[in-house]
């Protein structure tokens, strides 16, 4: 093998190892990127059953108050929503107007604990 040949292969050598570490960090940054897609989808799958149950405690609630509107004007029941909404709380959600709905965390929120008096 001459010494243009040898070059020339130490060159596309290169070249090829170049692209190779290319490729690995766009597979890394990709990788990344779909734990990131699956994280979020699982926090808002989370999030979007809380909030159906939610919709469905608050539409049992209008066909109850529907059904007492009838019988007396008396002030509606507020144990049965209070109840839903101090068990969505606990649940690690917020049940403040400024966050509904979204995940907690672990601290105390302070709009939502003026709900509670
Ligand atoms: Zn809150």
């Amino acid at each position: 093998m001459d010494d243009v040949n040898k070059k020339e292969m130490l060159d596309r050598f290169s070249t090829f190892e170049k692209r190779f570490t290319e490729l690995q960090e766009d597979f890394g940054s990709l990788k990344k990127y779909l734990v990131q897609l699956v994280e979020e989808n699982h926090q808002l799958a989370h999030e979007n059953h809380h909030l159906k149950q939610r919709i469905e405690a608050l539409q049992h609630d209008q066909r109850e108050q529907k059904g007492l509107k009838d019988k007396t004007e008396s002030n509606q029941p507020i144990g049965e929503g209070y109840d839903n909404l101090a068990r969505i709380y606990e649940e690690g959600f917020h049940i403040c107007h400024v966050y509904f709905g979204t995940p907690r965390e672990e601290e105390d929120c302070m709009f939502c604990l003026k709900f509670f008096g």
